[in-house]
């Protein structure tokens, strides 16, 4: 199948209040062309310098999301071009993102992420790490970005329960801190969560917005 029947296949069995980020990361502009021209505006990357490059090679009205680990000595090169830093990991990074999209006059969207997973591998901070970063004096004085939502990646395994478990956690996550931390602003709506392989059950677990690269634009080496 072309990656343009990828695309349609996909989107059409993601309900029309879900959003999609197609992930990119490692494909050439080419590819991310022909979805752009079928109607897809964000496309997330995990690499600072690919969105660099990407991002002046494809139209402007592309929304890029940082989807992986970022690295704060990157943050300044990368700020200009994206709309949304779906991993924030720290309240160092967020104050980083802060003050470079001061700089450029700029409010960033972010979301928290958190980690849901069992494997040591995958990244994002506890409940109580997030909590405290919303709580914090520094996390108050910030007006350049916006906390979102949150993001989290459940474990790679076979076992959907699991896998449901997980996901459902984040949403619980989302739930508390809303009331206690965004009672009074509108723009805190997002649950990221859901790829490839597991983006079904994330949506059946309340995801407003899915991550899916491999199945559009086939696998990566
Ligand atoms: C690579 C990546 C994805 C997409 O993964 P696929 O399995 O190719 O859909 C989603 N989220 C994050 C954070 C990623 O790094």
């Amino acid at each position: 199948m072309s990656i343009k029947d990828n695309y349609f296949e996909i989107l059409s069995s993601i309900p029309e209040n879900v959003q999609l980020v197609a992930v990119s990361k490692t494909k050439p502009v080419a590819d991310i062309q022909v979805i752009y021209d079928c109607g897809q505006r964000i496309f997330g990357e995990n690499k600072a310098h690919e969105i660099v490059e990407k991002q002046s090679q494809l139209p402007d009205d592309i929304e890029w999301h940082f989807i992986g680990h970022l690295q704060r000595n990157k943050v300044k090169m990368v700020i200009p071009y994206i709309s949304c830093v779906e991993s924030i990991d720290s309240l160092r990074l967020l104050k980083d993102i802060d003050n470079e999209a001061r700089k450029i006059n700029r409010v960033i969207d972010c979301f928290l992420e958190f980690k849901i997973a069992r494997e040591e591998t995958k990244s994002g901070m506890t409940f109580e790490q997030g909590v405290e970063l919303l709580s914090s004096n520094d996390y108050k004085m910030m007006n350049n970005i916006r906390i979102c939502g949150v993001m989290g990646m459940a474990t790679y395994t076979k076992d959907v329960a699991q896998i449901k478990e997980e996901f459902s956690r984040l949403k619980d996550m989302f739930e508390i801190l809303k009331p206690q931390f965004f009672k009074y602003v509108d723009y805190f709506t997002q649950i990221s969560m859901g790829m490839s392989d597991d983006y079904q059950i994330a949506i059946g677990q309340g995801s407003t917005i899915v991550r899916v690269g491999s199945s559009i634009f086939g696998g990566r080496v």
